[in-house]
């Protein structure tokens, strides 16, 4: 498949991403590599319908998403994956337990079960004392934690991770692995990380290397 991303003046357009095909089964974790500027945060916003494709089609549980309006795809996205960033993307003004709960409130949760549900996950991420706290009065390795339990608070079967260590030191980097790992085996979350780290390459069921946007490596079924 062929993929290209937004015209640019004078009607020239950059091919990103060419005959790309990659199957990720239920409960894997898998790790893409590659050089910066190779295309791996852009198969990552392909997956999660923040851009589409101008060929080929991408499929999730079944379902054709490549096909969705936006509309369709906000609320598959809500219900269907979870995100994790390098930067968190907390908001400022908002607690730890608030910026947990907004998922909740997208999804039409009642206020107790919301307080339930969040309350439970901050307990699960150990930050159970840290819920009336802002971003700005957590840890990098904290922030990190609360971005997880707002990316795990609906359940989603599947989390897309762009660099989510990055912005950590190695120690808080071993554990946040070391959690992943655990959410993989517990709740058979599938995972899909970005990773320039070795470390966390290491994770993966199998790593796919990405190099000038085709892969290279690593892809089991085709
Ligand atoms: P890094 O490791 O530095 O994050 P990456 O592998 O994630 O790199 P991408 O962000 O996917 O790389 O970018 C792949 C190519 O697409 C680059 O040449 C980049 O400049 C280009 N690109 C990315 N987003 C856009 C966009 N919205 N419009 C035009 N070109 C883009
Ligand atoms: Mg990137």
């Amino acid at each position: 498949h062929h993929f290209v991303l937004g015209k640019k003046k004078q009607e020239t357009t950059l091919s990103v991403l060419q005959d790309i095909s990659i199957q990720v089964n239920k409960g894997e974790i898998v790790t893409i590599v590659g050089k910066s500027g190779s295309g791996k945060s852009t198969l990552l916003n392909l997956i999660s319908g923040f851009i589409r494709p101008t060929e080929g089609e991408i499929w999730i549980n079944d379902q054709k998403v490549s096909n969705f309006s936006e509309a369709e795809f906000a609320d598959f996205r809500l219900k269907h994956m979870g995100f994790i960033f390098q930067s968190f993307q907390l908001i400022p003004s908002m607690t730890a337990f608030q910026n947990i709960e907004l998922p909740l409130i997208l999804n039409g949760e009642s206020e107790s079960s919301r307080k339930e549900i969040t309350l439970a996950i901050l307990d699960k991420v150990g930050l159970k004392e840290f819920a009336d706290h802002y971003p700005s009065e957590l840890s990098g390795g904290q922030q990190q934690r609360v971005s997880i339990a707002r990316a795990l608070v609906l359940k989603p079967p599947l989390i897309l991770a762009d660099e989510p260590t990055g912005s950590l030191d190695s120690e808080t980097e071993t554990e946040l692995l070391q959690f992943i790992k655990e959410l993989n085996q517990e709740m058979g979350i599938t995972f899909l990380i970005i990773t320039h780290d070795d470390e966390v390459a290491a994770i993966g069921d199998r790593t796919i290397t990405i190099s000038d946007g085709c892969i290279v490596e690593g892809v089991k079924s085709r």
